[in-house]
């Protein structure tokens, strides 16, 4: 059993302790946490014990009635394996801290490319970083994963030329009251390529990929508009083929008649996803299209979720654990990652493992 630790216990990393506790091979050491607010005493309501990640804030977890198990050089030594759910920047300065106990640590898509030995995608680069000896990886972003889980299996199939893609990103997650716009549609980076395409080459470093990003106000999903110029010729329904064989690509069938994000949340709440999670890219089937060599495409990216299922793959690829192919099996298998069947057997599960089967509606 791989013991291990997540400091910093918000959006990703709740949803990461509990990815991580569903695995067969896994155990959550325990987690690390700033303030002893709802989401605290949620941690050891769920068994997870809870660590101060900042020694001067102890005694508020015992005024707040939360029990801590240790400080975060407890939960340190307590882990084979850290998981850096913290802010963006936060993870960088921790380097240290985990270096000191030896401990391999897994950070999140936004600490930079070069605070780390290596960024990781499973679909990408699994095997790399496995047969490396990276020993500190960065889980890339949501946009990337979301990226890279599509442009990797269009590049064996096809061939890539090059992407172009606009990324309209959401303004903040649901629980960041905090963020915004409220009103406003913001060229952001409004510098011209974005960041992110250079972010897929640290997991794909030959791909040609140019992007664009916007922010709206919006919570509960990124939507990008995808270009790829492929290199062979390939129908509609062949692309479409491609991508509905990733167990991390969800291609929405028409019949379903989901207009957008607000209608897949509906959808992941009602399979009985846990937090209305989609793990998956939901491509539109509808929106395939083919011109010459140009393929068109609409994908939404739960920001939430994407990246959890690649933290639990990671953390078998730096044990060396398991190839990727078995590591994705596994992962998918405990979250029940691709439950959503794209064909006319269609399988929606109640509680989102991929069980039972229902009829096409
Ligand atoms: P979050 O703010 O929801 O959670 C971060 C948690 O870390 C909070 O509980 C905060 O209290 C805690 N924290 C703050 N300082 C800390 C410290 N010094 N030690 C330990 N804990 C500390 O943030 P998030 O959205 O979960 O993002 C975490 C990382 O994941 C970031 O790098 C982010 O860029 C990346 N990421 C976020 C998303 C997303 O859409 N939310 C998607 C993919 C990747």
């Amino acid at each position: 059993m791989l013991r291990v630790g997540v400091n910093g216990y918000g959006t990703i990393g709740k949803r990461v302790a509990d990815a991580l506790a569903a695995q067969p091979d896994m155990e959550v050491a325990g987690v690390a946490k700033t303030t002893p607010n709802f989401e605290a005493a949620a941690a050891h309501r769920r068994g997870y014990a809870v660590h101060a990640a900042l020694d001067e804030r102890r005694p508020a977890f015992d005024e707040a009635g939360i029990p801590v198990a240790g400080d975060l050089d407890d939960l340190v030594r307590a882990s084979d394996v850290v998981v850096d759910c913290t802010p963006a920047g936060v993870g960088a300065q921790n380097r240290e801290r985990y270096e000191t106990h030896d401990t391999p640590a897994l950070y999140q898509g936004g600490e930079d490319a070069d605070a780390v030995d290596a960024s990781f995608n499973a679909r990408a680069n699994y095997d790399e970083i496995a047969a490396s000896d990276a020993e500190h990886v960065r889980v890339v972003s949501c946009n990337t994963t979301g990226l890279s889980r599509v442009l990797a299996p269009l590049e064996e199939a096809y061939g890539v030329e090059k992407t172009r893609a606009t990324l309209v990103r959401r303004g903040g997650d649901p629980g960041q009251s905090d963020r915004g716009p409220i009103n406003d549609i913001l060229p952001d980076p409004v510098t011209v390529p974005s960041h992110h395409g250079p972010d897929v080459n640290t997991v794909l470093p030959d791909l040609a990929v140019d992007t664009m990003g916007v922010t709206v106000p919006a919570t509960l999903m990124h939507l990008h508009a995808v270009n790829v110029t492929l290199e062979t010729e390939a129908d509609a329904d062949a692309v479409s083929e491609t991508l509905a064989s990733e167990s991390r690509v969800f291609v929405v069938p028409e019949r379903a008649r989901v207009a957008g994000p607000a209608h897949l949340k509906e959808y992941a709440k009602d399979a009985g996803r846990p937090r209305g999670d989609l793990w998956e890219n939901c491509v539109w089937g509808a929106s395939i299209a083919v011109e010459g060599r140009d393929l068109y495409f609409f994908q939404a990216i739960h920001q939430e979720s994407d990246v959890v299922p690649e933290n639990v793959d990671a953390i078998r690829a730096l044990a060396g654990d398991a190839d990727a192919a078995e590591s994705v099996v596994k992962t998918n298998r405990a979250l029940g990652v691709g439950s959503f069947e794209t064909t006319r057997s269609e399988t929606v599960t109640t509680d989102g493992r991929g069980a039972a089967a229902s009829a096409d509606d």
